[in-house]
């Protein structure tokens, strides 16, 4: 990281809020860092490190894995220059402790946190969104009913049909996962409201509606 404030964005709100989505789009419109612990994990997971073998039970309850595993993923992930571009975190940080943890990695380097948008939802929609969404190797997401590619089994980014779903994202878990929202993370809504740096969205609307929203508070607020 570099001493200069560069922009931090955080991402705040449950499973199926639309995280992930906006956060790959302002990291192609404003050239910012999409950091996703989620994502970081099923690396860790996929690659059978020891954070994925202490991660992967958890993750398929729809548990939250400990702070100090987390932690340890993020932190050798902002010791990589490119975050100095500036980063948009994404499902991060998601308990009292990792807050507290990122306001001291930030102030380390002189940083603060820009902006904590919540995007805000209703939990009954959150089980369909997710219930129905996969992924494109190439990193673009899908919905059976909300985001269909043009072509039925080819995506429209990359002409690729290699798609697939997580193993966490069934109705089962999507509801253990909104529990650990609201009992765990939605606490961190008062702590960056205390900040001054809390802004609220609604995010049940169009994706394009909530890219907007975002788009405005990046222009406003963005260093
Ligand atoms: P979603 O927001 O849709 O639940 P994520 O990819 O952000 O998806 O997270 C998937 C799972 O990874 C979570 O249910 C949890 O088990 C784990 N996880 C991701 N980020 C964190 C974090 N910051 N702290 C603890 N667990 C996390
Ligand atoms: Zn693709």
């Amino acid at each position: 990281m570099s001493d200069a404030q560069a922009t931090v964005l955080i991402l705040l709100g449950p499973p199926g809020a639309g995280k992930g989505t906006q956060a790959r789009m302002l990291e192609e419109e404003y050239g910012l860092v999409q950091l996703s612990t989620g994502d970081m994990l099923r690396a860790a997971v996929a690659q059978g490190t020891e954070a994925g073998r202490a991660a992967k039970a958890l993750m398929e309850a729809g548990a939250l894995v400990p702070d100090e595993v987390v932690l340890a993923i993020l932190r050798e992930r902002m010791a990589q220059p490119d975050v100095a571009r500036g980063i948009i975190l994404d499902g991060f940080p998601r308990t009292g402790g990792q807050a507290a943890a990122l306001d001291r990695l930030l102030a380390a380097q002189g940083w603060r946190v820009t902006a904590a948008v919540s995007l805000e939802v209703d939990d009954e929609a959150m089980v369909g969104r997710v219930s129905g969404r996969y992924t494109c190797a190439c990193g673009e997401g899908w919905h059976d009913t909300f985001k269909k590619p043009a072509v039925a089994g080819v995506c429209d980014r990359c002409g690729g049909s290699d798609f697939r779903r997580r193993a966490d994202d069934n109705a089962v878990t999507v509801r253990e996962r909104l529990r650990a929202y609201h009992d765990q993370t939605a606490p961190l809504i008062a702590h960056y409201a205390a900040q001054g740096v809390l802004e609220r969205i609604d995010a049940m609307g169009p994706i394009a509606q909530v890219r907007a929203a975002l788009g405005r508070i990046l222009g406003r607020v963005a260093a």
